[in-house]
């Protein structure tokens, strides 16, 4: 018998499995500008700046067959890698596609993962250049990796929010959450009784937020054009107080966040309220909702105020003032990651 100590992947968690796995890693080439730590790493070739960035999606974890649309998951595959691609303001180009099946996927099947697949290429003008396939034992893998482009000088990380910075985030926040709550609720009905119709009307919006989320390439256009650097930028794949401690984090900053700010649709409120969940606790904790969460200097004020897809929910602070939530009452509360953490 050895000796060694065995930890369990959950005693260490996400972040923690990934930093033991990654601290020692050794940087031996010029053209890695940045590499693990961030939404995408940089490299460096001349002139431009390349960013790459993956992400795996597993059956069963990241989504359910039984609720999932083949095309959906496809395109949502895509978005999601778009999506940190975007937290580096870089714009997308290429991408490989890698797939484990197992013997329940017919052609079609895979064929419909496709379809998803370039649709989302051709919406954000990404082009396919290759990946790998093979089989599995238990189900459907996809991993996709994507390239993007960025100037040299424009690339965006998580560490270059400073204290005074306002903090911003693009769309509503716990759609996709709340979106997830009604496919399980309908899903648990049609497990008891599959003769039932799910009941899904009205709900359109959060539906979409969670099977075909959308990238925010858009924001990166109107970055440049309206002449906005942001100092730090991520996006929020798994809550709003998880990556807003991120920021924190990485830009050895605090922050208020208030919570009268934070951007919630309709849908979302009328779904927490039918499901007696508090919204904002959705925004702060659920997750996938890829909007993308960004701090300017107060100089740029005047650049963001005017745009509809942009709300300022707080701002930075000095490290030593904490990362408070700031509540409709006026009380502060220390914010918490309980990062929603689709049981990866
Ligand atoms: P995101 O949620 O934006 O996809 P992650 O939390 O998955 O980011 O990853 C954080 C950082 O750790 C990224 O730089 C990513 O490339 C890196 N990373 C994640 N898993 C591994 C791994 N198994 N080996 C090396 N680097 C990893
Ligand atoms: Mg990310």
């Amino acid at each position: 018998m050895s000796k060694e100590k065995i930890t369990s992947i959950a005693e260490l968690g996400e972040f923690g499995l990934i930093d033991r796995l990654t601290e020692k890693i050794k940087i031996r080439n010029k053209s890695t500008i940045k590499g693990v730590g961030d939404d995408a790493a940089i490299l460096e070739f001349g002139e431009k700046q390349v960013v790459v960035s993956t992400d795996l999606l597993t059956e069963g974890i990241h989504f359910n067959l039984m609720y999932v649309p083949l095309q959906h998951l496809g395109y949502k595959a895509v978005a999601v890698n778009v999506s940190d691609i975007c937290a580096m303001n870089a714009v997308p180009r290429q991408m490989t596609v890698s797939i484990a099946l197992s013997s329940k996927f017919s052609v079609e099947a895979v064929e419909e993962i496709y379809k998803g697949i370039y649709t989302a290429c051709e919406r954000y003008g990404v082009d396919l250049v290759g990946g790998d396939t093979t089989s599995s034992l238990t189900g459907l893998t996809i991993c996709i990796t994507v390239i993007g482009e960025v100037e040299k000088g424009k690339a965006v990380l998580r560490s270059g929010a400073k204290p005074n910075d306002l903090l911003c985030v693009t769309g509503d926040l716990g759609g996709a959450y709340m979106g997830l709550q009604l496919l399980e609720r309908e899903n648990e009905v049609f497990k008891v009784n599959p003769k039932v119709q799910p009941q899904l009307d009205g709900y359109d919006y959060i539906l979409q937020r969670q099977l075909r989320p959308e990238a925010r390439v858009d924001m990166i256009g109107i970055f440049r054009k309206t002449g906005v650097q942001p100092t730090s930028m991520i996006d929020i794949s798994d809550g709003l107080s998880s990556e807003i401690l991120h920021l924190c984090k990485n830009s050895g900053v605090g922050c208020n966040l208030y919570e009268e700010k934070v951007p919630l649709d309709f849908q979302t409120k009328k779904m927490a309220e039918e499901l007696n969940i508090n919204p904002l606790v959705a925004a702060l904790n659920g997750g996938e909702d890829y909007e993308l969460l960004f701090t300017v200097a107060q100089t740029d004020f005047d650049k963001i105020k005017n745009d509809p897809d942009i709300t300022i929910i707080g701002h930075m602070t000095e490290a030593s003032e904490g990362t408070n939530l700031i509540t409709t009452g006026g009380s502060k509360i220390p914010l918490i990651a309980q990062g929603w953490n689709h049981g990866k």
